[in-house]
């Protein structure tokens, strides 16, 4: 006998070639993953036959030295670039259906990046003629969610992280943390699988570091998985686990867990 989970997977396959198995208990699994540039005669090898996975609700930190593939990694997961070999498994269903983005055209990416994966990005990429409230309901608008839903989770996601009183704010008239709190609002209005961050805290100080972090810890406890690149190892330390990237590599992998309040002190 069928069951309606194993009719609904049966579907979707038909409709998507690319339709695989993933755990449930995953939201994003990596197979060696490879990515090369060609520069003059030679070429880069910015990925090397990475392998790693994100749990549903985890929040997961790869650190590594400039240089060593953070960027070709965020590009590759969050449906921006392809790579040259491996697989990128997202869990579509919450359950065992995973789609494999690296088998998708240009256009279904574009649908992954829209509806389920959020990205987030060092230097914002806010439309400068857009308001606060604006910029945060644009991917609703896109994904052509009606008015009143539009508007109530628009407003509950900018007061979620504490821009109620910028709503109608330019991000010219904002400092760099308001504006990181817009993108992070942005990227969660079409309810994403999972947020790609990248060195969402390398333009700002410390104190507003620990606002955007605590941002990040309080999605992850409400079941918001959340995968982040950064180069600073002292932020990195409140990830459940921590992955050390070194020439394209993973090299190194530990828990984390640190105390926010902990993370400058020796
Ligand atoms: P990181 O984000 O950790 O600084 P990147 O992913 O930007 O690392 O770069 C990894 C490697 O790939 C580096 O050696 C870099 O010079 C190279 N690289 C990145 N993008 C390109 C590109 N578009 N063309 C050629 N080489 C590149």
């Amino acid at each position: 006998m069928t069951t309606k989970h194993e009719m609904k997977m049966n579907n979707e396959q038909k409709s998507t070639a690319n339709a695989v198995h993933i755990d449930s208990n995953l939201v994003l699994e990596v197979h060696d993953l490879t990515k090369k540039y060609i520069v003059g005669n030679g070429t880069v090898t910015a990925l090397n036959n990475v392998n790693l996975h994100v749990k549903k609700g985890e929040l997961v930190a790869i650190v590594g030295p400039s240089g060593s593939g953070k960027t070709t990694m965020i590009n590759c997961l969050g449906a921006l670039d392809f790579p040259d070999s491996g697989k990128i498994i997202y869990n579509v269903d919450g359950k065992e259906l995973g789609l494999d983005i690296t088998q998708m055209t240009n256009k279904q990416h574009k649908k992954m990046r829209l509806t389920k994966i959020g990205l987030i990005f060092q230097f914002y990429n806010l439309f400068p003629i857009l308001t606060a409230y604006e910029n945060v309901e644009l991917p609703m608008l896109f994904a052509k969610k009606d008015t009143k839903v539009r508007k109530q989770r628009v407003t509950s996601l900018l007061k979620r992280v504490g821009l109620e009183k910028r709503m109608d704010h330019l991000p010219t008239q904002m400092s760099g943390g308001e504006q990181q709190r817009v993108t992070i609002a942005r990227s969660l209005v079409n309810m994403p699988l999972i947020l790609l961050a990248d060195e969402p805290t390398g333009e700002l100080d410390t104190e507003t570091t620990t606002t955007i972090m605590q941002i990040f810890l309080d999605l992850k406890n409400t079941g918001q998985s959340i995968l982040m690149v950064t180069h600073n190892h002292r932020i990195a330390e409140v990830a459940d686990r921590i992955l050390s990237l070194k020439d394209g590599r993973i090299v190194e992998e530990r828990e984390g867990g640190k105390a926010l309040e902990d993370i400058y002190k020796n």
